[in-house]
């Protein structure tokens, strides 16, 4: 058997069993397929069960539901942005926030990553007349650490620009009742439009848009991935209703999960401090990289704890800049204190051994 440290599965459920038999009661009722587009037909009750229960649960006027995230970031930032318009985005983004704002006709900027003094330089240096929108992921992906969200939403204000906040690696994971990174931080404003996706935290797979009523339904009436794509499985949908429920629920997978992220983040310090791995930002999600620099010892490394039986993705550039090659480790509630010490050891076997 292998120990895993590479699913976004953060609280374990994937495999629940009230989540397969909400599935399964989805399929008999409603059977497999939604046979259309959301705006053709396919959109069920499930779908409108779901996105009432979803903007609900963060507190937000209406949700959207999308097969997957990366469908509803390339939704969101084709929709609402247009020629003419500017999408300032972190360096460091998800692929598919480059490659919506890529897809989109507006222009785009990267600022440096999590600086909103980078960010305020170039709001104050744009000339355009067009609308400005600000992208970020709130928990950075191959990092882990919070974008200075408090912050980007200041300058939204200021520079009457739009927030769009990607919170793919936080909803589930970080605020009240696994409410997401807005939860956390105490944020909400009109001028967010928050996109959770549904395959990491919640255990299954999709993705809603969440904002208010006028911003939803214009990514409703113009997003072509929407308009243009066949709808979530009705039956898929109904899971996901049972999904947040247990998010909701699942204070002690978090605290379970929190514990494991604070005995990784020593872990790391100690490899850090020993000169075995470079220093990173620091995170208090889910992901934990170990930062190696070098591709070849990255991927040796990864190799080493895999005939040890712990995989641990190693991660090279161009996903990650280069110098920077990495593990990251991905923890979940669904570890064990055992599964952590498990890799502890296989860690300091093959890092230590590769040192000397
Ligand atoms: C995984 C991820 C996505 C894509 O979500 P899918 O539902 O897997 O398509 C988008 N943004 C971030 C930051 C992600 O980590």
């Amino acid at each position: 058997m292998v120990l895993s440290f590479a699913s976004n599965d953060y609280l374990g459920l994937a495999n629940s069993a009230a989540l397969r038999a909400a599935y399964v009661r989805g399929i008999e009722h409603y059977g497999v397929g939604a046979g259309a587009s959301p705006v053709a037909g396919g959109h069920f009750e499930s779908h409108a069960a779901f996105e009432a229960a979803a903007a609900a649960f963060v507190h937000m006027p209406r949700a959207l539901l999308f097969e997957s995230g990366y469908m509803a970031n390339l939704a969101m930032l084709t929709a609402l942005s247009e020629r003419g318009d500017t999408i300032f985005c972190d360096k460091l983004n998800h692929a598919c926030l480059n490659d919506g704002a890529q897809l989109a006709r507006a222009d785009w900027q990267r600022y440096r990553h999590g600086d909103a003094t980078h960010l305020e330089t170039l709001l104050k240096s744009h000339s355009g007349t067009g609308g400005r929108f600000i992208a970020t992921d709130a928990v950075f992906s191959m990092d882990g650490n919070l974008a200075p969200l408090r912050d980007l939403l200041a300058l939204a204000e200021r520079y009457d620009a739009w927030l769009l906040v990607d919170d793919a690696h936080g909803f589930g994971t970080l605020g009240l009742g696994g409410r997401g990174t807005l939860s956390e931080m105490g944020l909400t404003s009109p001028r967010i439009v928050y996109m959770a996706t549904l395959g990491k935290a919640a255990g299954v797979a999709g993705a809603f848009v969440a904002g208010e009523p006028e911003v939803i339904e214009w990514i409703l009436q113009t997003a072509r991935p929407y308009l243009f794509a066949t709808a979530m499985p009705p039956a898929q949908a109904a899971a996901l209703v049972t999904a947040l429920a247990l998010i909701e629920a699942a204070d002690a997978g978090r605290a379970r999960l929190h514990g494991h992220i604070q005995r990784l983040r020593r872990m790391s310090d100690s490899f850090v401090m020993r000169g075995l791995a470079q220093p990173r930002v620091d995170s208090t999600s889910a992901i934990q990289p170990i930062i190696l620099g070098d591709n070849g010892r990255t991927m040796a490394v990864a190799q080493g704890l895999l005939a040890r039986d712990v995989w641990v993705p190693g991660i090279r550039p161009p996903t990650v800049p280069d110098g920077t090659a990495r593990l990251r480790v991905s923890l979940s509630a669904s570890h064990a204190e055992a599964d952590i010490d498990a890799l502890s050891r296989a860690l300091e076997a093959v890092l230590g051994a590769g040192a000397s």
